[in-house]
Order: C-alpha cells, then sequence, then structure tokens
C-alpha cells in the first residue's frame, strides 16, 4: 500500500514537470499537495535515476531560502512519434516536456500512393536513424503512430484510412515486428492525437471539453469529454469529416455522399477555386495567398469554403457542448483565412446556449499537433509508473 502510494506520487509529479516545464519543490508541494519533504525526497529519487535535476531559480529579490527548481531531463528517456499522411511520412525523437529533439520526413508526391509495405520500411528507416544520435544511457520508452483513418486502438489494425487507399491493415504488428525497443508500437487516429497534444499543451489546456477538427486530405476529429477521449466501442468515435451535411454534395472517398470532409477539405477547396494540382497543401496554400491578394477565385473558394466549416462546426458544438474547438492541420490555416465567414455561419446556425460558451480557436501547436500527440500516447505508460521504465 505504502509502496502503490510512493509509486502514484512519484508518477504525478513526473506528470506536473512533463505538462508544466520546470517548477520549484514549493510550486510542486502546492499542485501535488504533498508536503516539502515528501517532495525532497521523491525529486532525489528521480535524479538518482538521471530523471531530473535541480538547479537554484533566477533571483526575484525575496527574503529567504529560495526553493530549488526541478526540471526533467529531457533527453534521459524518449520515445518515437510517427505521422503518416497522404504526402509524407514523418518520425520524431521527443523527450519528457514534448521536447523535440530530431525529426526526418520523406516527402512524396500524392499520386504515386503509400503502400502499408513502403511507410512501414520508411518508418523503420527513418526511425533507426533518429535512434542512432540518440546520446548513450539514452532509453527508449515507447513508440506511436498516427494515422489519418480508422484504427482499432486495441491491436493498431486499421481498418480503413480512404486518403491513403488503405483497408484492413495490421500496422501495429507490421511495425512492432519491424521496430527495436519497446514490444509494442502503439497505432492511433491522427486527430485523437492531435486532440490529445492540444489538451496537454497547445490551445485546450486547462479544458475538459474539446473538440479537435483536423483536415489534411482527410477530415477527422478527436471529441474530448469530461478530460477523456470519447472511444466509442472500438475507437472509431470521432469521424467528423463523414458528418452528412449536404444531400446535394460531392462523393466521399468513404463511399457516402455530402460529407463535411468533401465540403471542407483541401480537395473541396481547390475544386471551388477551380485548380488541379498533384501537391494539394502546396496548392491549398496558394490559394490562401491569392486569396489575400484579392483574387476572385480564391476568394470564392475560401469564403464558399469558410461557410462550410461554420456549418459543421455549429453541429458540433450543439451536439457535444465543448468549451472549445480547435481547427488544426491545414484545415487550421483555411480557418484562419475564412474566420469571420466560419464565425457569422456559426452563429447563424448554432443553439445561442451551447453557441455562447464554445470559443472556437486556431491549433496551439500549429503543424505539430498531431506528431506531439503521438509521443503523448507513447509516454502514457512511462508517465503512469516512471520508476520501473528507467533501467
Ligand atoms: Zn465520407
Amino acid at each position: 500500500m505504502h509502496e502503490d502510494l510512493r509509486r502514484n506520487n512519484l508518477a504525478a509529479l513526473v506528470r506536473h514537470l512533463h505538462l508544466s516545464g520546470p517548477l520549484t519543490r514549493s510550486e510542486l508541494a502546492a499542485r501535488t499537495g504533498l508536503n516539502r519533504s515528501t517532495v525532497g525526497a521523491l525529486v532525489g529519487e528521480l535524479a538518482s535515476v538521471g530523471l531530473a535535476r535541480e538547479s537554484a531559480p533566477p533571483p526575484r529579490g525575496s527574503t529567504g531560502r529560495p526553493s530549488l527548481l526541478v526540471s526533467l531531463a529531457a533527453d534521459r528517456v524518449w520515445v518515437l512519434a510517427v505521422e503518416i499522411g497522404p504526402d509524407a511520412v514523418a518520425v520524431a525523437r521527443v523527450g519528457l516536456g514534448g521536447a523535440v529533439h530530431g525529426s526526418l520526413a520523406q516527402r512524396r508526391a500524392r499520386d504515386e500512393g503509400l503502400t502499408p509495405a513502403s511507410a512501414v520500411a520508411t518508418i523503420g528507416r527513418l526511425a533507426r536513424k533518429l535512434m542512432g544520435r540518440a546520446p548513450a544511457g539514452s532509453q527508449l520508452v515507447g513508440a506511436a503512430v498516427a494515422v489519418p483513418g480508422i484504427v482499432r486502438r486495441s491491436d493498431g489494425f486499421v481498418h480503413l484510412a480512404p486518403n491513403l487507399l488503405w483497408h484492413d491493415v495490421p500496422l501495429g504488428s507490421l511495425l512492432s515486428s519491424r521496430l527495436p525497443g519497446p514490444p509494442d508500437v502503439l497505432v492511433a487516429n491522427e486527430a485523437d492525437l492531435g486532440a490529445l497534444a492540444e489538451c496537454a499543451r497547445g490551445a485546450a489546456v486547462g479544458f475538459r471539453h474539446v473538440i479537435y477538427v483536423s483536415g489534411n486530405a482527410g477530415v477527422g476529429g478527436g471529441i474530448v469529454v469530461e478530460g477523456s477521449l470519447l472511444a466509442g466501442r472500438s475507437g472509431y468515435a470521432g469521424e467528423v469529416g463523414h458528418m452528412k451535411v449536404n444531400p446535394d454534395g460531392h462523393r466521399c472517398r468513404c463511399g457516402g455522399r455530402g460529407c463535411w470532409e468533401s465540403e471542407i477539405g483541401a480537395v473541396a477547396v481547390l475544386r471551388r477555386a477551380s485548380r488541379r494540382a498533384t501537391d494539394v497543401q502546396t496548392a491549398v496554400a496558394a490559394v490562401l495567398s491569392d486569396a489575400r491578394l484579392g483574387d476572385p477565385a480564391a476568394l470564392h473558394a475560401v469564403r464558399e469554403t469558410g461557410r462550410w466549416i461554420g456549418r459543421g462546426a455549429a453541429n458540433l458544438i450543439n451536439i457535444f457542448n465543448p468549451e472549445v474547438l480547435v481547427f488544426g492541420g491545414a484545415l487550421r490555416e483555411v480557418f484562419l483565412a475564412a474566420e469571420p465567414v466560419v464565425m457569422r455561419e456559426l452563429r447563424r446556425q448554432v443553439l445561442p446556449q451551447a453557441g455562447a460558451e464554445a470559443a472556437v480557436v486556431a491549433a496551439g501547436l500549429g503543424a505539430g499537433s498531431v506528431l506531439l500527440g503521438a509521443a503523448e500516447l507513447a509516454l502514457a505508460d512511462f508517465l503512469v509508473s516512471p520508476r520501473a521504465a528507467v533501467a
């Protein structure tokens, strides 16, 4: 019992430092509710295995003995975070506190296609390069992969990733046999991971009811209710991109018609601006830039897309009553370009009570939400039992 309590206290301490950055011993005591001598003993234990260090805080001119500043050693343990998208595979080595120690990406043209085998080979190659650069004595404690698709969380089985043209791919087991290190590579939906990161260290810090809408090639959602990701029975919940918003709309990659994704995704922006491109994200950025310069077709595309963003956002706010709705991925930039139109349409459609309570914002972590979210997932087991994980 006493041992369990000590382990939980140690985990709480690490979690506060991981999420808030360096804190003094007295701040740690205040946040954890532990007394200062207990905090001191726990910090000593973390320091003895190289997980934390203490330093004198910057002088503040007050009298009395200053409380020592405690920081986690960002590079003592680390995880591999992977993001698979239609245009690129990115791998990062991320330490405690979300410190990105290195990242590598392999870009490709969308029409080249990305098979599961080539994705696994690319991830293995990039991961081995990054692992080779890790400092001696540091330790890999987890790995997680973000996929733009419907993923079974228990074993990382990808049922469908429409924008990768993947069906029924046992990605978790393919990667676990390929990567050295932790026994299991976790796989999750990219928007769920974006939500996790925005809650931990982005635009949704401190909120317990959050919707993160991730828009790249496809559109996905991570829905946080009472501080926990809404998973549904098997982890498939939150496919907001396939919410039916327009019965007369275009056919979607999921096979349905009139999905939100078909109205607000990158392809919709390009369709409205009458542009075609193989590098879709660069082309969307060009539309946004042309709209800023007053190009009529680009302006039309931004405004019309903004109206559909507002309509879908109103539905989500009416259903979930969030405190904040966050737009991330490439959709972040489209939202910012169209914000006045989005908000006007949203106010027209949303129920007043839920609408008044919801802030609608761009992702605080920019394009990094998903990769940092994969790092948070990969670190989750370590954070529950930090002392047990280090050799
Ligand atoms: Zn669809």
